[in-house]
């Protein structure tokens, strides 16, 4: 069964730790650019506090309880916009998910709860060069593939992802400290878009390592 289990959703969120590790000095210097250079350690920290949170979550009794620690904990440490924005889409993802496992479609549902409960705390339109910008075309790339198996679902919302970074680069940013730049934040790619880009990827990579594709 093509599923998403406890074990894949505690991967996941190590993963996106491991990542968020090992790319703090780029986010960080996407956030010098045009914003306060602080994304990269402000999400290094959420994720330490999320691992140690994780580490004492015996027994988790559903895919939704580990994603919803993960939210909670994001909120409480992470002091940038950021950590409120991913701790609520967490918190989202989490609520959607009650069961000991989630089926794609299931999975793509939760991920448009998170897309939501950033859009409602954020108020951020696509285009206002944020989060929403990455987060909008990997959910709808995730949602158009979703009957081909999570792996692959994950591999093109990853894509997509990528690319909703790219696309950020000749917006003005509407939204957060970059838009007191105006016209200056014009050539630079998001950092909070580059993060989220992360996030699906960790879960491609989750996916490809602990199922067998197809
Ligand atoms: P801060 O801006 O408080 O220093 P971070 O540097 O951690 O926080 O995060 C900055 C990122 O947060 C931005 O690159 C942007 O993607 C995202 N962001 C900021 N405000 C919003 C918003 N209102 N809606 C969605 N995303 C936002
Ligand atoms: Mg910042």
């Amino acid at each position: 069964m093509d599923v998403i289990d406890i074990p894949l959703v505690l991967a996941w969120v190590r993963e996106i730790a491991a990542a968020v590790e090992q790319q703090e000095a780029r986010l960080t210097e996407l956030d010098s650019a045009i914003g306060d250079g602080d994304h990269g350690s402000n999400l290094r920290r959420g994720f330490t506090a999320v691992l140690a949170a994780l580490d004492t979550l015996d027994e988790p009794a559903s895919v939704g309880a580990v994603l919803t620690r993960t939210g909670s904990t994001l909120i409480s440490k992470v002091g940038g916009a950021s950590g409120p924005l991913y701790g609520s889409a967490f918190r989202a993802m989490g609520a959607a998910l009650p069961g000991e496992t989630a089926d794609p479609a299931e999975f793509a549902a939760a991920l448009a709860a998170g897309l939501a409960a950033i859009r409602k705390l954020g108020a951020a339109e696509p285009g206002d060069k944020t989060v929403v910008d990455a987060w909008t075309p990997a959910l709808a790339a995730f949602e158009r593939t979703a009957d081909t198996g999570l792996a692959a679902a994950a591999g093109s919302a990853a894509e997509a992802a990528a690319q909703g970074v790219l696309d950020t680069v000749p917006l003005q940013a509407r939204k957060g400290r970059a838009s007191y730049l105006g016209p200056r934040s014009v050539g630079h790619p998001d950092p909070g878009a580059a993060s989220t880009e992360l996030i699906f990827r960790a879960l491609a990579t989750a996916l490809g390592r602990l199922k067998p594709s197809g």
